[in-house]
């Protein structure tokens, strides 16, 4: 075996996954070298992860690849919980209130389409995939992390880049490599996945959670008509022993739970599992990342484990693209772990409260879950959790260093809350779309910025942010500066409950920084100068790292 020496590179991606990808997209978009290895031969043939939720199509369009997604995908129509053969409750997505949202859908789309596209995107910015390239060690330098990579003829190439993020899935080579521990635990139960094609007299293009005594069934549409994928509980199995899936096993298990007459064919991807839900402790060692299933592992029950992942790339490349050119304080990074752990453990919960409710065994239980599906989904407020919760949008970050404290309590977007990319305004959306900040100083609905107030605060903005801002106005009156955004009708200025003239600080991933008072620059002062600084040249003691450790995976 041979060693050599390659160039520097900005970042090295591990894992070539959904996280990977979009974590290489975004890196590039940010204006950082990249490279991405992944040990596999070729991408994963298996469909996984079925559903693309709001907010991931939203991250998507701005990546430059939601067209493709929705081409290969297939819009949810309508979910219906039945139990005892009657229906109980249903939700149509559509009709659901979605906070206008561009992409109001739970997109069905296999995880290995959502891959090709993805993996076509990064191509066409001229970053190719390495395979058969795998992680074996790395050194984590303080300047930089030195990474041991096995190449396909067995070299072993020392990889030497400025960051590292390990996307490498949930037996993360890397998070063992960093000695982070994981919390969690996993559950004793046992569910099957069956990738099938159904003639049934269910509405084709709807998904249907089946509550049946002998276990719960969930019918999720695939984007072929006529294809499903079958998600069920196996109460009588062990995961020391997993059972055999074949088209006589599924076709019983489908008429039984539904009591109805169908005909199952060409079975595809089947999976036995069960149901895991752990955290790392740490999301961040000095200059090190962790991402996507190497952060956090959840149950497939909960159709979150690969949307969560999209979010955590997008989270963290605007944060190194600045600290990289030194724009800003490597504390920023810190807020990667602030924001997105909390992230990771609240979906663990919920995933973990869910699959608590789909394996319920005694009968009296059984009867409740029923009854409680059933009138729960009556109530409005629970079925657009199911839109705008599940699909992210809601998702909010805590104050932390990149987010503000919150100067005024009406209105909307908060610090911390996603700036939405409104299907109402466009003109906004397609001012937000891209890689800058943008500060936006709405004039009020009663009450304009002068141009003096104006001026000061983007003098400020720049003087912290140089290139990386984009300052717009957002008037009543039109004018010939192509800066300005033309609001005759208020629809904007309603959106940011502007009454008063407001500063809004959106961040490259489209939440709010900070918001406040355009005319007293010293909040946005205080706020800017915690996120960006001209700092010097990254140093050990920066970037918290613990000094040059050779870790072996
Ligand atoms: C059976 C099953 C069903 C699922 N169903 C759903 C679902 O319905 N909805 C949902 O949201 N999620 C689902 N998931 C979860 C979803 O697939 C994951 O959350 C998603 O794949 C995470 O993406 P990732 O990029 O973080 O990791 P992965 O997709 O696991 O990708 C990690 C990549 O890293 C590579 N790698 C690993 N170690 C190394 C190394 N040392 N060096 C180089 N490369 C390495 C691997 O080859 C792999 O390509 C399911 C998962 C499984 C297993």
């Amino acid at each position: 075996m041979t060693s050599r020496w390659t160039a520097d590179v900005d970042v090295l991606i591990v894992g070539a996954g959904p996280t990977g990808l979009v974590a290489a997209i975004d890196a590039r978009r940010h204006g950082l070298s990249v490279r991405i290895v992944d040990q596999g031969a070729q991408r994963s043939p298996h469909s996984r992860a079925l559903v693309l939720h709001s907010r991931s199509l939203e991250v998507l369009d701005d990546l430059g690849c939601v067209e493709p997604v929705l081409r290969a995908g297939r819009e949810f129509r309508a979910l219906n919980i039945v139990a005892d053969g009657r229906p109980v409750g249903r939700v149509e997505f559509r009709r659901l209130d979605w906070s206008d949202a561009p992409y109001p859908m739970w997109l069905s789309i296999p995880q290995s389409e959502t891959e090709r596209c993805l993996e076509e995107r990064l191509n066409a910015l001229g970053v190719t995939v390495e395979r058969q390239t795998a992680l074996r060690a790395l050194r984590e330098t303080g300047r930089g992390v030195e990474a041991d990579l096995v190449r396909p003829d067995g070299a072993i190439e020392a990889c030497r880049s400025a960051w590292l993020v390990g996307c490498d899935g949930a037996r993360s080579d890397v998070r063992r490599a960093l000695g982070v521990a994981l919390d969690g635990d996993t559950s004793g139960e046992v569910f099957m996945l069956a990738d099938v094609a159904m003639e049934s007299p269910l509405v084709d293009g709807e998904g249907y959670n089946v509550l049946a005594r002998e276990g719960v069934l969930f019918i999720v549409p695939m984007p072929t008509p006529g294809r499903v994928r079958l998600i069920a509980h196996l109460p009588d199995a062990r995961p020391d022993d997993p059972p055999d899936i074949d088209l006589p096993m599924l076709q019983r298990l489908v008429d039984t739970r539904t009591g109805l007459r169908t005909t199952l064919s060409s079975l595809g991807w089947t999976s036995v599992f069960s149901p895991k839900h752990f955290i790392a402790k740490s999301l961040r060692v000095g200059r090190a990342f962790l991402a996507g299933d190497a952060a956090h592992i959840h149950s497939p029950v909960g159709g979150q484990g690969l949307n969560t992942g999209i979010q955590d790339g997008y989270n963290l490349m605007w944060k190194l693209g600045l600290v990289h050119r030194g724009l800003a304080a490597p504390a920023l990074l810190d807020t990667y772990q602030a924001e997105r752990h909390p992230v990771g453990e609240r979906m663990i919960r919920g995933v973990r409260r869910a699959t608590w409710a789909m394996t319920l065994r005694v009968r009296p239980l059984q009867a409740v879950r029923r009854r409680v599906a059933g009138a729960l989904l009556r109530f409005a407020g629970v079925r657009n959790r199911m839109g705008a919760q599940i699909g992210m949008l809601q998702l909010r970050y805590p104050a932390s260093l990149a987010t503000a404290p919150e100067p005024l309590s009406a209105g909307s977007p908060r610090p911390g809350e996603r700036a939405a990319l409104q299907a109402s305004t466009p003109a906004l959306s397609a001012r937000l779309r891209g890689t800058h900040h943008t500060l936006l100083l709405l004039d009020g609905l009663h009450e304009p910025l002068t141009e003096r107030e104006a001026q000061a605060a983007t003098a400020l903005a720049r003087s912290f942010a140089a290139d990386a801002v984009e300052v717009v106005r957002v008037r009543r009156e039109a004018s010939s500066d192509a800066t300005n955004l033309h609001d005759p009708d208020g629809a904007i200025r309603r959106a940011f409950g502007a009454h008063r003239p407001v500063a809004v600080w959106v961040r490259p991933d489209n939440y709010v920084g900070f918001r406040g008072d355009p005319r007293s620059t010293e909040t946005l002062r205080s706020y800017l100068g915690g996120v960006f600084s001209n700092a010097a040249p990254l140093s050990q003691e920066a970037t918290g790292s613990q000094g040059s450790r050779k870790r072996t995976v």
